[in-house]
């Protein structure tokens, strides 16, 4: 099968495409657009996997995002039903379970995960942050142990994130690195995670904020992929409706324009980079 483009970061697994996944999917596959679906908590992960089974093009990560360690005040009707909700608000990382979903042939990589101190809840928001910061440890040592890269969320925390990850590749774990999902850091930070290895992605923010396609243009290209995170994050001229996986193209098109290069050839390289990246078969 040959990919135009991998969207290298969805959620179509989320309750967001409960009547319509498998037209969304094809929308995005008849358009040589394949994916890599992204759990984030025990349910979704396991879905995650569930529909890469079925598709050609479709492609799985499991882990547990920072924001479901506590029970939240938000509800997101768009990922999980109430009833999940209310059963998984607040998970503790279950090394054994993951790692039996982590071995799967189309897992290809473990997370999201990683630190998110921009949307803590009221408590002792210091405990919280150390709870990230182990149940990080433990997704990386995981990923080491099944030789698979991380994927890392990471919002307001680059200086925690960054001496996480540093200190575990001195450690000799995560050969295969990770990336920086959804980047909306500085260049500084981004060049310091590319120093260690990682990947940068680009989300459909990239088609409207000035700040980030400043330091996109700075970039090297054979360190940055592109993303949807559909549901959400709908790039330009999507903004404000449901995301969804073909809409890369717009992310990529906007990279294209930053950097002065055709669209063909930026798809090719970044496409070039996921391919190799996670290791996609
Ligand atoms: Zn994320
Ligand atoms: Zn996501």
């Amino acid at each position: 099968m040959t990919h135009k483009l991998i969207d290298t970061h969805c959620h179509v697994n989320f309750q967001a495409y409960k009547d319509d996944a498998k037209d969304v999917i094809a929308r995005s596959l008849e358009d040589e657009i394949a994916m890599i679906t992204v759990g984030s908590q025990s349910d979704t992960s396991k879905t995650a996997i569930e529909l890469a089974e079925k598709y050609d093009g479709v492609w799985a990560a499991i882990g547990l995002h920072p924001n479901h360690l506590y029970e939240q005040k938000f509800i997101d009707e768009q990922e999980l039903k109430a009833n999940a909700f209310v059963k998984t608000r607040s998970e503790k990382f279950d090394f054994a379970y993951y790692a039996g979903l982590a071995h799967h042939p189309k897992v290809v990589a473990i997370g999201e995960n990683g630190l998110d101190y921009y949307r803590l809840p009221d408590g002792d928001q210091a405990q919280m942050k150390e709870d990230q910061k182990r149940t990080a440890r433990a997704h990386i040592d995981l990923a080491s142990e099944v030789n698979k890269p991380i994927i890392v969320h990471v919002r307001d925390a680059h200086a925690d994130q960054y001496e996480i990850l540093k200190l575990a590749i001195e450690e000799g774990k995560l050969v295969r690195r990770g990336v920086i999902h959804c980047f909306t850091g500085t260049y500084d930070e981004a060049q310091k995670y590319i120093e260690l290895g990682f990947m940068i992605s680009f989300t459909g923010i990239l088609t409207f904020s000035k700040e980030l396609q400043a330091v996109a243009k700075e970039l090297p290209l054979s360190s940055i992929m592109v993303e949807t995170d559909a549901p959400y994050l709908a790039p330009t001229p999507h903004r404000g409706k449901r995301n969804e996986p073909a809409y890369v193209k717009h992310v990529a098109e906007k990279l294209a324009e930053i950097k002065g290069l055709s669209f063909d050839e930026v798809a090719k390289v970044t496409t070039e980079n996921a391919i190799r990246f996670f290791d996609l078969k």
